[in-house]
């Protein structure tokens, strides 16, 4: 394990940028905060999580995938991908980095995702300890630990100090590049720290969703129960849930025409919308309650069947902060698997 004077954050923020692009947690004018490009003089915010997530950093919200340019009878397709120079996102939370292997699962799959592969592969994910989770907070519930963090560097933050940890070989590469900023130490500060967020994990109010209710298998118990009905009825449809949720990953593929070419993009789409997966012979879930209903049996029950248990909401509390209607993920486990958890 490394360490270096909290004083001394600005030249590790400075090294590593002469190195690599750098993105951190800054704070907004409206004290919130989200991911920006570090140049001297920004920050790293304290907030615990950022308004969108960094899933943005690989699976941007608008991407351009190919040109197709028409002469006479042929069509030539241009890759028109931006190269992906290395870089680096520091400061991202245990339940962030949980998402990114959510994402793995969908875009690494054969027919792997070139675009997303790519930025997997240049980026490297430097983790922070959570020291003192907020009360919108269940990572714990879906086994994420937010003391440990995965990622390729694990950093964990005292009042006066930084201890860095290197997961992968990717991690080890990036240490070397602070090296001189940093010592050797065993941690014992460390130990210290998680002790003290321990007792306010224990009292977290979130803590206790009722996850042993859903999961793979589940889709015949849970699919027809009444409480859909009343559950969606406050829904709006405005879709902010899945746009601020790391691990929603759905996106359309559209063209535009650029004079001589025609451009084709993807940009992130939503479940909760009623032109989601519309097709020629019309749409497929016509109600509020079944879009509602996808959004959520998708995460609880769909997603776990068909990836080893893993459930696809790592507990960020990012939609229990943004719902202009007070509905998030937290009342529906609650309400539907409630009383099959007791
Ligand atoms: S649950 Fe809330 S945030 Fe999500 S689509 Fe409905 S109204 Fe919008
Ligand atoms: S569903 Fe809500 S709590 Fe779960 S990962 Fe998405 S934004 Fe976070």
């Amino acid at each position: 394990m490394r360490k270096c004077a909290l004083s001394k954050l600005p030249d590790v923020f400075e090294k590593i940028a002469s190195e690599m692009t750098l993105f951190l947690p800054v704070d907004r004018e409206d004290g919130r905060a989200e991911y920006q490009q570090w140049v001297p003089g920004k920050a790293l915010s304290d907030a615990l999580t950022t308004v969108k997530s960094p899933k943005d950093l690989f699976f941007p919200q608008t991407e351009d995938l190919m040109r197709f340019k028409v002469e006479g009878k042929k069509i030539a397709i241009d890759d028109i991908r931006e190269d992906v120079e290395p870089f680096a996102v520091f400061g991202v939370r245990a339940c962030d980095v949980r998402s990114l292997d959510i994402l793995d699962r969908v875009f690494l799959t054969e027919p792997r995702d070139s675009y997303y592969a790519e930025k997997r592969e240049k980026g490297v994910v430097v983790s922070l300890s959570c020291e003192k989770p907020a009360e919108t907070c269940f990572c714990t519930a879906f086994g994420i630990d937010p003391l440990t963090s995965a990622g390729d560097v694990a950093v964990w933050k005292t009042e006066t100090a930084l201890f860095f940890k290197a997961n992968t070989e990717k991690g080890g590469a990036f240490l070397k590049i602070i090296e001189e900023l940093t010592e050797d130490t065993a941690g014992e500060e460390v130990e210290a720290v998680k002790a003290k967020t321990e007792k306010i994990l224990q009292k977290l109010p979130l803590r206790d969703v009722p996850v042993n209710a859903f999961g793979g298998g589940k889709t015949q118990a849970l699919f027809d129960r009444p409480e859909w009905d009343t559950l969606s009825e406050s829904c709006l449809g405005c879709g902010t849930c899945t746009f601020v949720c790391p691990t929603c990953q759905c996106y359309d593929i559209k063209d535009f025409s650029a004079g001589n070419a025609v451009i084709r993009y993807r940009c992130w789409d939503s479940c909760m919308y009623s032109e989601f997966t519309k097709m020629a012979h019309g749409n497929n879930r016509v109600t509020q309650k079944e879009r509602f209903r996808q959004r959520f049996m998708h995460k609880l029950v769909y997603f776990p069947e068909n990836h080893d248990g893993l459930f696809s909401c790592v507990g960020c509390g990012r939609c229990l902060r943004s719902c202009p209607v007070s509905m998030n993920i937290v009342k529906v486990m609650r309400k539907i698997g409630g009383k099959h958890n007791a």
